[in-house]
């Protein structure tokens, strides 16, 4: 392009011709990312905290991590699940010892995570009890996904309306609520799917007790706990993943987003106990696992280890915290700020789509969860600096 301005709007113009309307795009072209910053088609530079949508935890341009891309690619790409490859049963232990759970299936998205995790959950039951008419127990303002089946469980009516009737069997309780939880319960109820932290229905943490409740309740009843981490997980909160800083373990995890830290894999992974249920011919994927993504995967978590990036993320989210808190008590439009580590949400009293656009103006990207919501969910490997240049333009814009 040598140099010359593109016409961002005609180039926009032009995308809007090809692509479905799905989107509400924002109205910047990114070209290329270098650390925590994005760039555009024209060379401005953005501070980014959105990750990608909590994908990019890494940062843009690791090099160690695109070393490792760039040589699978020149030695296999894919091979299919037919066979054996050592980057998938290498990323696998990984996942396994992080997650602390005992089998891993990977997939390419979060959505067939949570596909494959509701797949599970049925053929316990169906294994148990030789019948076909479980039920899932899922969250008001849950997020899981896209897909008939993640959509069938994500608690948001808005994404679901037009596309009934979704799969059956699916009910839905409050979060943080016990009771509503046990009301729901019956002797057909296979399992109960949570996000240790809703993201995308508002950045709402769990509280302990609740998560304790569930577990108790699915142990009194045989019931699979599905810990939905494809946001949370990963080193987000400061742990590996959510569910070890609250101490309850889930029977099945599913994880996404920065797995492999922009390209695109995803995975569910069980107890022995719960992945014993599987038999071959119940699943399966083309290109899941294939050596590509999972030696992004595998890579991602060598770098999360020779980073020290939970220990980043423990004393940088603080410093965060602190910062966003700052903003709650100096403006009367912020109503509160919730989340954990990196995860962080900011709710005001009206929409928030007008500062997010001119935030970016001022060349920040954040996004929201929901109409009165921003999301923080930058790459993991911000600083202090960045912290303040991102507070610093918020402020010029309240
Ligand atoms: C993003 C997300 C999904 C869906 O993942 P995709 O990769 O977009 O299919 C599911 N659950 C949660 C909690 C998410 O944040």
């Amino acid at each position: 392009m040598d140099n010359m301005p593109v016409d961002m709007p005609k180039f926009i113009e032009k995308a809007e011709h090809v692509l479905m309307h799905t989107y509400s795009r924002y109205q910047i072209v990114l070209d290329r990312g270098e650390g925590v910053y994005l760039y555009n088609l024209n060379g401005k530079k953005y501070l980014d905290f959105a990750a990608g949508i909590a994908v990019f935890a890494l940062g843009y341009g690791n090099k160690e991590y695109n070393d490792a891309l760039k040589n699978q690619i020149d030695k296999l790409l894919h091979t299919s699940n037919y066979y054996y490859n050592v980057p998938t049963v290498e990323a696998a232990e990984k996942l396994k010892k992080a997650s602390g759970m005992d089998r891993v299936f990977f997939t390419n998205s979060g959505t067939e995570a949570i596909e494959g995790a509701i797949k599970l959950a049925r053929k316990y039951y169906y294994n148990k009890n030789n019948r076909t008419d479980s039920e899932i127990i899922s969250m008001n303002r849950s997020f899981h996904g896209r897909s008939m089946g993640a959509l069938s469980v994500t608690g948001q009516p808005q994404y679901r309306a037009a596309f009934e009737p979704l799969i059956g069997g699916v009910v839905f309780a409050d979060f943080n609520d016990i009771s509503s939880v046990k009301e729901k319960v019956t002797d057909k109820t296979c399992a109960i799917i949570v996000e240790p932290v809703q993201g995308e229905g508002g950045l709402y943490p769990a509280d302990r007790e609740f998560l304790v409740d569930i577990r108790k309740l699915c142990d009194e009843k045989d019931m699979l706990l599905i810990f939905d981490e494809i946001q949370c997980g990963m080193g987000r909160t400061g742990n590996m993943f959510a569910y070890q800083g609250y101490g309850v373990k889930p029977d099945i995890i599913t994880t996404a987003k920065a797995l492999g830290c922009g390209v695109p894999v995803g995975a569910f992974a069980a107890t022995e106990k719960a992945a014993a249920a599987f038999e071959p011919g119940d699943h399966g994927t083309t290109y899941g696992g294939n050596p590509f993504a999972t030696a992004a995967v595998s890579k991602v978590f060598d770098l999360f280890e020779s980073e020290q990036l939970l220990a980043h993320v423990n004393e940088i989210s603080v410093y965060l915290v602190q910062k966003l808190d700052e903003l709650v008590g100096k403006y009367d439009f912020i109503l509160e700020r919730r989340g954990k580590g990196l995860m962080q949400g900011l709710e005001f009293k009206g929409p928030v789509k007008d500062y997010i656009l001119k935030a970016m103006d001022k060349g920040l990207i954040i996004i929201a969860a929901g109409a009165n919501i921003i999301r923080f969910v930058p790459p993991l490997v911000i600083t202090k600096e960045h912290v303040d240049e991102m507070i610093c333009i918020l402020e010029s814009i309240f």
